[in-house]
């Protein structure tokens, strides 16, 4: 049996630009057990074993968002969760999956002829960039940038912290992140360089 090869689609943006919802409109495009959804288990912000937007997160509804296989950022092992039926795997969040960890993973299943839809954060809330994602850009068919909205009416294509915490790997909500401008970055970050971004 000869497939042809999947293709890769990596979905990138800030916080708030609407990555997950893209994948959750790709995924429910498909019948059920068809497609499914991975995510790092690192990421339970709103909901284990689910994707779930910010925006859904919002409504305070326990069965929103759709069902998505946590698998461990370190050691990502797709294998378990394919059947034969399976045609798209899309991949949320995957900044806090390693390049080395995640690509070996995404070549089987495209050899195997299953498309990959990737989303996650190019940079993260300083600029500097985040995981697997800019990698993941360059090896893959077609790339998707979006934006958020700036809350001075711009579009967003930055993040930003919204308390002084340590570090790059800080899971948070609305509560720790913005989406934002370059010029309001600044504002924000007034103590950081620019670092060509
Ligand atoms: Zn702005």
């Amino acid at each position: 049996m000869s497939k042809e090869r999947g293709t890769l689609k990596v979905i990138q943006g800030p916080m708030f630009a609407g990555k997950t919802t893209e994948l959750e409109t790709a995924v429910c495009m498909y019948e059920e057990g068809t497609a499914i959804a991975i995510k790092p288990s690192i990421d339970n912000r709103y909901s284990e074993g689910r994707l779930v937007s910010h925006d859904e997160a919002m409504r305070n509804e326990s069965d929103v968002g759709i069902p998505a296989f946590n698998v461990d950022r370190e050691h990502s092992d797709f294998l378990p969760f394919l059947t034969p039926a399976v045609v798209l795997v899309v991949i949320d969040e995957v900044n806090f999956f390693s390049f080395e960890v995640l690509a070996p993973q995404i070549e089987l299943l495209l050899a195997q002829g299953i498309d990959v839809v990737a989303a996650g954060l190019a940079y993260d809330a300083f600029k500097q960039p985040f995981g697997a994602t800019l990698e993941l850009a360059e090896i893959a068919d077609a790339v998707v940038e979006l934006t958020a909205l700036c809350e001075c009416g711009k579009r967003a294509k930055h993040s930003y912290r919204k308390k002084p915490i340590e570090g790059q790997l800080v899971v948070g909500g609305a509560d720790l992140y913005g989406a934002c401008c370059d010029v309001c970055w600044h504002l924000h970050n007034p103590q950081l360089e620019e670092n060509g971004v």
